[in-house]
């Protein structure tokens, strides 16, 4: 049996659980609803009953340690989540103490965000890139950064909230207060705020039909734009431009390689490119025009194998698989972490 990592995703409504390989692949995966109003003892002992779940059903894997991811603001240094807007009752959770103390293993965490670009990065669309800006869009927009071959952590690990960066001066107020975010103006909300201020209840819109005459929503829009609507494709046009704008100030911030477009609004992105690209031709420097805006390729899995990653990348000095090997050679032993890497 290969080395493997427990791996979870704590999100505001799902807990997913997986037991991934070194190559990435998932072996087995579980997942609840999270009881994300019950507070921290709640879901830590979800998080602790799904993984013994995943452990008594595979009880020839060979777990090396834990990676996590959580929403943020955390610090993954101190393996600490701070305190998330969308789980009640978390202030300064020593997650790491916690669920290390329980399973005897080592256990790293990292915000979602940054997980998912370390997932894409490793084993999904920015394999082999030496730096690459992962954007998720979706309700909000977030993103990670993986600058120079490492996660860009910035003070506190609190880099990259790209979401709050301000590009324009008008539009809606942004949740943390702000006007111009590029989340208030380019999130899947965002578009579909706009979609439904455009039309109305009953106007017969192909829109509104997609939404049975209720709020439409981001999918409603890129659906129709599909179908070819009019209204619709203008939508995604602009929302195109806004998400053009964000990029470029990302490309010239970060110069990655690539950049990789996650989320629900990824769906739609054959529909955005054009626009994306148009707009990021017009805006950057000659220098930033040639890099690469693609989409992501891992889904949902991205976060989950980006926090295994975090135990099982080979190479990193200070990851549980090092400290195994480091463990293995003074021993003289050859155990199966060993013999993976070779196969
Ligand atoms: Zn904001």
């Amino acid at each position: 049996m290969s080395t493997l990592a427990l791996a979870f995703d704590l999100g505001g409504t799902e807990l997913r659980g997986a037991l991934v390989e070194r190559s990435g692949d998932v072996a087995a995966r579980v997942s609840a609803p999270t009881l994300a109003g019950a507070g921290s003892e709640a879901v830590i002992g979800q998080i602790i009953a799904l993984a013994d779940r995943l452990l008594k059903e595979h009880p020839q894997a060979k777990v090396i340690g834990i990676g996590m991811c959580a929403p943020g603001p955390l610090d993954p240094k101190a393996g600490i989540v701070i305190g998330p807007p969308t789980l009640a009752g978390w202030h300064n959770v020593p997650l790491i103490d916690i669920l290390s103390r329980q399973f005897g293993l080592p256990v790293r965490l990292e915000n979602d965000a940054n997980a998912a670009a370390l997932g894409e990065w490793r084993f999904g669309a920015g394999r082999g890139a030496g730096s690459l800006v992962f954007v998720t869009v979706s309700t909000g927009i977030g993103g990670g950064v993986v600058a120079d071959g490492h996660i860009y952590h910035g003070r506190r690990g609190l880099a990259a909230e790209i979401g709050h960066m301000t590009i324009t001066g008008e539009g809606d107020r942004c949740f943390c207060g702000n006007v111009g975010c590029f989340e208030a103006v380019a999130s899947g909300t965002a578009l579909g705020r706009r979609a439904t201020r455009l039309t109305k209840p009953g106007d017969n819109s192909l829109l509104r039909r997609l939404s049975n005459d209720g709020d439409v929503s981001a999918r409603h829009v890129v659906e129709a734009a599909r179908a070819g609507d009019a209204t619709a494709r203008e939508l995604v046009e602009a929302e195109a431009r806004w998400l053009g704008i964000g990029f470029t100030n990302l490309l010239h911030l970060y110069s990655p390689d690539l950049i990789v477009m996650g989320g629900g609004l990824a769906n739609g992105f054959d529909l955005l490119a054009p626009g994306i690209r148009a707009t990021v031709d017009e805006r950057a420097m000659q220098a930033y025009r040639d890099v690469p805006i693609v989409p992501a390729e891992l889904g949902d899995r991205a976060g989950l194998v980006g926090a295994a990653s975090l135990i099982l990348w080979e190479g990193e000095p200070g990851t549980a698989l090092a400290m195994v090997q480091d463990e293995e050679t003074k021993a003289g032993g050859l155990s199966g972490a060993r013999e993976a890497s070779h196969g």
